[in-house]
């Protein structure tokens, strides 16, 4: 990697950080925010070989404009369109109700440029091991079930994408029933 790719992989970063920095996960321990958008990154590339930094730029930031006052113009202006394009690829409308968001992510699985796929998958696969991990507080055990089949609705739509990281995914599956 050269300095440059280095240096704007540590401006996404560092960009992600200030911007969930008032944000905690669900987990009982209430882990700062950041910690899942390193984790996105962190799985695509030590687990699935993506070298490509304006996908781990993306995986960086990919929950800054859906969960934050972040813009996709902010995205584009200081990070490219390239990474601008794919977080909006991965960015739900939330001006929809969310069983219609979640419909709307099976359904648009399939359709997503690679790097947007890859996203997906490594997203996914961090909140289910995050789930795994413990239960956020207020769920129920159904509700954890519930939020594993959905995702394997999700992963079903991204077949093809990553070997390595699917395999993962289909173990998680696997382990609470879910054939796929
Ligand atoms: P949410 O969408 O509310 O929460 C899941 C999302 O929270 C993940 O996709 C992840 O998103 C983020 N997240 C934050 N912390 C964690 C963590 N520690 N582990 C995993 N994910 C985390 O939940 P649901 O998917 O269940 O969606 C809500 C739907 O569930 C609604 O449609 C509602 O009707 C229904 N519902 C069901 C209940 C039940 O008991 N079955 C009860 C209440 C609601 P990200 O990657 O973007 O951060
Ligand atoms: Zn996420």
């Amino acid at each position: 990697m050269s300095s440059s790719e280095a240096a704007r992989l540590l401006d996404a970063a560092h960009f992600a950080a200030l911007k969930h920095a008032a944000q905690r996960r669900k987990d009982p321990q209430g882990t700062p925010y950041i910690n899942h958008s390193l984790g996105v990154a962190q799985i695509l590339a030590q687990e699935a070989g993506v070298a490509d930094v304006a996908v781990l730029q993306a995986a960086l930031l990919h929950d800054t404009v859906e969960d934050t006052d972040t813009t996709f113009a902010e995205i584009e202006g200081r990070f490219g369109e390239d990474v601008r394009r794919l977080v909006e690829e991965v960015t739900d409308d939330k001006t929809l109700p969310k069983a219609e968001r979640k419909r709307l992510q099976v359904e648009h699985a399939a359709r997503g440029s690679r790097g947007a796929r890859l996203l997906k998958l490594a997203d996914k696969l961090h909140n289910l091991r995050d789930l795994n991990r413990c239960t956020p507080q207020g769920w129920s055990e159904d509700r954890v079930q519930e939020y594993f089949l959905w995702a394997s609705e999700v992963v079903k739509g991204l077949h093809g994408t990553s070997p390595p990281l699917e395999e993962k995914l289909q173990e998680l599956f696997k382990a609470r029933g879910i054939s796929v």
